[in-house]
């Protein structure tokens, strides 16, 4: 079954209902033509009839009145194919020559010779109930030549079933046509239709794969020469521009995409209302919510951050860069930088929010701060004595026999506890200006720790402190600084004798384990607090100041040590129980 669409079945439809209506009102119009052109033909053949009739009444003058004056009428009519009937001035019928009699009743008041009567002749048209038929009627007055009589009317009257039967076989002939017209327009729009549907179908396929997003080239109606074959083309052209335009888009949005999420900033995108647009990885980190949680919703039911919303409702209104800093709700919290600004090109007060985490840099400032201040405390407090030391001396302690070499031995002390800090601090500041610092190549720690050992054996000894050294086997290699290297050793074993009462044992260790170098410094001395254990490799933190201080420590020791190994990508490792022992572990990559 042919299967239309639907404007070809309106314009059918359609087609069919105007031609029928054309048709109709075109039949109707040459109906009444016709039929007022035969009517007026019959009119004036019983016009000819009727002068030709008063003629021979006039002629016949005294033999009007005979009485074979209707067979002759009847002979008359026949001959002419036609009614006629003579009335006299009464409305009598004198003669008819259908009936042949002269009592078919009064016809004065017969609407034609009721004209005739005022005008001389009329015309009427009805059925006639006499004949039983459809009738058209031509009445003329006429007036004999013979004065005694009277005069009268001579009507004829003509079939109008003729007339009827030829405007009905007109209209027969031509709703016949039409209808054969109608219906061979029909069919050939069906078949236009149908051959049109093809590649309507064709096209409805296509729209239907462009809207899934898929593109690929159908070679749709390529044979086909006509204006289908045009749009086809022209369709594909379409498709084609489509696929390499959503091809850029996807392209940029991915770009975007690989941008944003490559950010340490976190970046929000609001629109008008201030519903969540697009937000990248580190502002869904930030805020510590989901991009789920963000995407399609309004931010400031999200998160309450008065200073954020302030910034946001400030730059809504006044349409220019804001920025505010605060502290998440987070555990831990944290410090961010936000700045708002308005979205270019985008008419619904859209506004993007770049985020920044400020909580190291923060964090640094104060470091920095305390750094500062802390290096200034150290650095006063031997710079202090040695003044105070030299106005003594100048205040006349110098002539002290007694005294003046014991303050010079302070000021001497003194100086070296700078000299050490000093050091300290410049090496400190070495490893913090990175690896670019350091010559890296492969050191046997075996050796490093040898060297340390026999360095510090009579420091040992002076401190009533049994220094042991066990290496092992192998040859532990790590790609690392050699003077770094025996910087670490000596901090730890330093600290570790220091800090071990007399009849102590600090033993030195060296073993392999899971591909790493092990550098063990253990001791039988006061140990570390658990709670104060992490806080040993901070700077200038010392467990007991006055103690560090005597014995000429500078607080910085664990500092470098834990960061010389982070340089090495190595890590420190204590366990420590108070007022027994300590055991620093130093782990360092074996070298490849
Ligand atoms: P210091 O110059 O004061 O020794 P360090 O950074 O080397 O500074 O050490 C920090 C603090 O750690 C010391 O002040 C001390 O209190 C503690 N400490 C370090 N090593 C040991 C150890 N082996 N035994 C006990 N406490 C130690």
């Amino acid at each position: 079954m042919i299967r239309f669409p639907k404007a070809t079945r309106h314009l059918l439809l359609g087609y069919l209902a105007l031609h029928l209506v054309a048709v109709g009102i075109f039949l109707m119009i040459l109906i009444h033509i016709t039929r007022n052109q035969m009517i007026l033909d019959e009119q004036s053949r019983m016009k000819s009839i009727a002068t030709i009739l008063a003629s021979y009444v006039d002629q016949q003058d005294e033999g009007m009145y005979q009485p074979d004056l209707p067979d002759q009428l009847i002979l008359l009519g026949d001959k002419m194919g036609v009614r006629l009937t003579i009335i006299d001035t009464t409305g009598a019928v004198v003669a008819d020559s259908i009936t042949g009699v002269r009592d078919i009743g009064p016809h004065g008041t017969r609407e034609e010779i009721l004209r005739a009567q005022s005008q001389g002749s009329g015309f009427s048209e009805r059925y006639s109930d006499t004949i039983g038929q459809p009738m058209m009627y031509y009445a003329t007055a006429y007036h004999p030549a013979n004065a005694n009589h009277s005069g009268g009317f001579l009507r004829i009257a003509i079939s109008a079933a003729s007339i009827n039967s030829a405007i009905r076989s007109i209209r027969n002939l031509i709703w016949m046509f039409a209808i054969l017209t109608s219906g061979i327009t029909g069919m050939l729009m069906v078949y236009f239709s149908a051959r049109n549907m093809e590649p309507l179908n064709q096209f409805s396929l296509a729209a239907r794969r462009i809207g899934l997003g898929r593109y690929e080239r159908s070679s749709m109606l390529k044979d086909r020469r006509d204006e289908w074959g045009e749009l086809a083309e022209a369709f594909e052209q379409m498709q084609d521009e489509i696929a390499l335009r959503e091809d850029n888009l996807s392209e940029n949005s991915q770009r975007l995409e690989a941008v944003l999420s490559s950010m340490i900033e976190g970046v929000i995108a609001l629109d008008g209302n201030g519903i969540v647009m697009l937000a990248n990885e580190a502002a869904c980190r930030m805020l510590s919510l989901s991009l789920k949680e963000l995407l399609g919703h309004k931010l400031l039911e999200m998160i309450r951050i008065p200073e954020l919303q302030n910034s946001i409702a400030r730059t809504q209104l006044q349409r220019k860069f804001s920025k505010s800093e605060f502290l998440t709700p987070s555990d831990p919290p944290r410090r961010l930088k936000a700045r708002v600004t308005v979205l270019a090109k985008q008419s619904q007060r859209g506004i993007a929010i770049v985020l920044h985490d400020v909580t190291e840099l923060r964090q640094l400032e104060t470091m920095r701060q305390d750094f500062v201040a802390n290096v200034s405390h150290e650095l006063k407090t031997p710079l202090s004595s040695i003044k105070a030391y030299a106005e003594t001396l100048k205040m006349g302690a110098l002539y002290d026999q007694k005294k003046n070499l014991h303050f010079v031995e302070q000021i001497e002390s003194q100086a070296e506890q700078l000299e050490r800090q000093i050091h300290d601090l410049l090496e400190l500041a070495k490893v913090e200006s990175g690896k670019a610092a350091f010559q890296f190549t492969d050191v046997d720690i075996n050796d490093v720790c040898d060297a340390c050992f026999h360095q510090f054996v009579p420091h040992a000894e002076k401190n009533l402190v049994r220094l042991e050294w066990n290496h092992c086997a192998e040859q532990p290699l790590v790609r690392a600084d050699r003077a770094a290297l025996e910087t670490i050793v000596k901090n730890l074993v330093v600290n570790a004798i220091h800090y071990t009462p007399a009849g102590g044992i600090v033993s030195i260790e060296t073993k392999i384990e899971l591909h790493a170098a092990i550098i063990q410094v253990s001791d039988t001395g006061i140990g570390i607090a658990a709670d104060q254990q992490s806080r040993v490799f901070e700077r200038f933190y010392r467990v007991d100041r006055a103690r560090s201080r005597d014995k000429g420590g500078t607080g910085l020791g664990l500092s470098i040590v834990k960061h010389l190994t982070q340089a090495f990508d190595g890590t420190v490792h204590l366990e420590s129980q108070l007022g027994t022992g300590s055991r620093f572990q130093v782990r360092i990559p074996l070298a490849e």
